[in-house]
């Protein structure tokens, strides 16, 4: 077992004034360097900064505006495990922090937003200040998108969601109205008519951009119904979701569709714009992994959890691939030795 060692936090950062609360920027003016850095503090970031801090690597974690990530906005996890009554997201989420600080891993609420990662030790910036270090670990996670629309941030946890794995079972016996027309909203259709009474699919256009296979499946459905060339105006509720109303967008004409929950399925957004110049994407935007690891095509920088991951989108398996990446971050750094000011390797044509 290996004990807490109650390193002291390390300064970091230099004397711009911030207005963060947990900013402890170094009074000599010069970058202060980190063994590990973590940009972002969702279940990916502060796990990696847990198996960091054990390892004695003291990370500074950059953890961004949105501290805690995309559990912030959900009331209830049932699926994390540990937790058999379930927990709300924020408290999970401070549940993490208090872990990771604990070992003396130092979380700042600030967003990175531009890095240079061409030679050793890496450089970042997050609200004016300069952070060096020797090992990055990206855990900038995705943002769901959402239609934009007041009643709907109003009602999200209330019966509107951007995740039908996580927040399907709530649903049982509901009729429920999913809004998309790709791959995943009809994925996640079929999904919830396990739960669902009926699922209602409303896309804007006249024909889906899913794949065949998937329109077949959702459309001969029992339990589904497909609502096209129809967006959602209003979803209505006070307190939880009543019904949505949807207007037509080949024609004039608006209707109203009594329901349980709304699961909005038009996409993520991975929150990987201040790599972008460094680091290899897919055609969508998600960082890309090198082989079975968590490396980068930089070695000394490496990736966990949503933003490369658009498969599973889960807690626990960001969670897992922030431990992946800091062991395996403790590894290179073990094997890289001290940092250098040589070029950064590149491991792949960029
Ligand atoms: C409505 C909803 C409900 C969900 N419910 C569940 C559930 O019940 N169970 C479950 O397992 N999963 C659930 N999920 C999915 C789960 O939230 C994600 O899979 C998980 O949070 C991904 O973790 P992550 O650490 O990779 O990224 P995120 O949680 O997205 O965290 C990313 C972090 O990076 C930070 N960041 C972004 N850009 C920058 C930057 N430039 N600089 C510094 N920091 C940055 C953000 O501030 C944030 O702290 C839900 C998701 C949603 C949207």
């Amino acid at each position: 077992m290996t004990m807490f060692t109650g390193l002291a936090p390390i300064q970091i950062g230099v004397a711009e004034p911030s207005t963060n609360s947990t900013s402890n920027a170094s009074a000599s003016g010069e970058p202060e360097h980190a063994r590990v850095v973590i940009v972002g503090s969702g279940p990916a970031g502060l796990t990696a900064a847990i198996y960091a801090a054990r390892a004695n690597l003291s990370p500074v974690v950059l953890g961004g505006y949105e501290a805690g990530g995309q559990l912030m906005t959900t009331s209830e996890i049932e699926n994390y495990p540990g937790f058999p009554d379930g927990i709300g997201g924020p408290e999970l989420m401070g549940l993490f922090r208090t872990q990771a600080e604990r070992f003396g891993a130092r979380v700042l609420d600030v967003d990175v937003d531009r890095v240079d990662f061409g030679s050793r030790p890496f450089r970042l910036w997050a609200a004016g200040v300069e952070y060096r270090a020797d090992a990055v670990i990206v855990a900038t996670g995705a943002s769901a998108l959402w239609l934009g629309i007041e009643s709907e941030t109003r009602l999200r946890g209330h019966g509107v969601s951007a995740c039908a794995t996580c927040d399907g079972f709530f649903f049982r016996d509901k009729e429920i109205a999913v809004v998309g027309g790709g791959d995943t909203a009809l994925e996640e259709a079929l999904y919830l008519t396990r739960f669902a009474t009926k699922v209602h699919i409303v896309h804007r256009r006249g024909s889906f951009r899913a794949s065949k296979i998937m329109i077949a499946r959702a459309s001969e459905h029992p339990k589904i119904e497909l609502h096209l060339n129809r967006t959602v105006a209003e979803v209505v509720g006070q307190d939880r979701v009543e019904a949505v109303q949807l207007s037509r967008t080949d024609e004039p004409g608006e209707e109203t569709l009594p329901i349980g929950g709304l699961f909005i399925a038009i996409g993520h957004r991975p929150n990987g714009g201040a790599f972008r110049e460094w680091l290899p994407s897919d055609e969508t935007g998600y960082l890309t992994v090198e082989g079975e690891t968590t490396e980068s095509a930089i070695d000394g920088i490496f990736i966990a959890g949503d933003i490369h991951d658009h498969r599973y989108r889960q807690a626990i398996t960001a969670a897992g691939e922030g431990a992946r990446a800091a062991i395996d971050a403790e590894r290179w750094l073990e094997t890289a030795g001290a940092v250098s000011d040589e070029p950064a390797t590149l491991a792949a044509v960029l």
